[in-house]
């Protein structure tokens, strides 16, 4: 019987895995498909605190891993957990096709970035395509070039504000002709100079797969069809998030979009399971953030086994 299992190995999976360790736990962590999450996509990581020349985000997820490992975390490295029964006093989670019987269990699963569904865009992804203005924004291959941010609400807006720091003009693409985002969100935006609304557009592909590198969009406006380009070096796609919480539809408590509702503190309405960072957060979304639910989660789940045992 495992007292502790963390479901996944980003930010908040492995700070989880860190302080469960060092309190001699003896966590098991199951990375899941893509060891160290969505931070390993990101090229460097310029705000996370410690590092004053940036991280490579690889970098910083390996020297977490190590550092779980460390203290005595195991790995079940590229697992994924197929099914959960959290039903009864011990949590049984399928992995691999075997049983794991759990005491507590923290679900540290992240979330995804909703892409526009384009080939173009997979293919350029790094090369100029991006989900996160706040990691990849300051990026020299941005500065003083057009940017595209797409979507309408209040993470395109945020994304588009903080892009007019380092681009000339940034293009703000919205498939209708009002911004989803909050009013005041909206004002400051569409106030901001350097912020070109593109009204009833959608992307239809990114340019230029055959140079290897973004140079532009091409748009379609929904109203009247009309197919034109923009030029660009970077296009930052900010159409919302899906968590990745589908495991535990049914049984866990998560709002309409199906990020996982946190009780008391970091413990869930299933009394013994915790949740930490992205699958949980859509506000923040970011590295430390995530970290810091890691952590709190694991002292939660501390408390929470001390209690058992008294
Ligand atoms: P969101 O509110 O769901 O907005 C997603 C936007 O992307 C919408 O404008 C939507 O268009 C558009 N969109 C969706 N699918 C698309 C597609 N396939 N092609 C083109 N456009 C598409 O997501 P979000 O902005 O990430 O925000 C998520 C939640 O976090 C919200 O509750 C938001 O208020 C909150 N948030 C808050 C803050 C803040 O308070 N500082 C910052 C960021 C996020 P339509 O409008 O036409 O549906």
């Amino acid at each position: 019987m495992e007292k502790v299992v963390i479901i996944g190995s980003g930010c908040a999976g492995y700070t989880a895995a860190i302080y469960t360790a060092r309190a001699n736990l003896n966590p098991l962590l199951i990375t899941g498909e893509m060891p160290g999450g969505l931070l390993t996509t990101t090229s460097i990581v310029e705000n996370f605190p410690g590092f004053p020349e940036g991280i490579d985000g690889y970098e910083l997820m390996t020297r977490m891993q190590k550092q779980a490992e460390r203290f005595g975390t195991r790995l079940k490295f590229g697992s994924t957990v197929e099914s959960v029964d959290l039903s009864g006093k011990t949590f049984k989670l399928s992995v691999d096709g075997e049983t794991v019987e759990a005491q507590t269990v923290i679900i540290a699963t992240g979330a995804g970035h909703r892409h526009l569904g384009l080939k173009s865009e997979d293919l350029l992804e790094k090369k100029g395509v991006t989900y996160c203005a706040t990691c990849d924004g300051a990026l020299p291959m941005f500065r003083n070039q057009p940017l595209v941010v797409v979507g309408g609400g209040d993470s395109a807006c945020e994304e588009a504000m903080y892009l007019t720091r380092f681009g000339s003009v940034v293009y703000l693409i919205h498939r209708r002709d009002s911004l989803r985002a909050s009013k005041i969100m909206a004002d400051r935006t569409l106030a901001n100079p350097k912020i070109k609304p593109v009204w009833d557009s959608v992307v239809t592909e990114v340019l230029d797969v055959k140079q290897d590198k973004v140079t532009g969009v091409q748009i379609k406006n929904l109203k009247t069809n009309a197919e034109s380009t923009l030029d660009c070096a970077g296009v930052f796609v900010a159409i919302g998030h899906i968590p990745n919480s589908q495991l535990f539809k049914g049984v866990i408590d998560m709002d309409e979009n199906g990020y996982i509702l946190r009780k008391e503190g970091s413990m869930t309405n299933v009394p013994g399971v915790f949740v930490a960072g992205d699958c949980s957060d859509h506000v923040y979304r970011q590295a430390i953030t995530a970290a810091g639910m890691g952590c709190a989660a694991a002292i939660d789940a501390e408390r929470y086994l001390a209690g058992l045992s008294q």
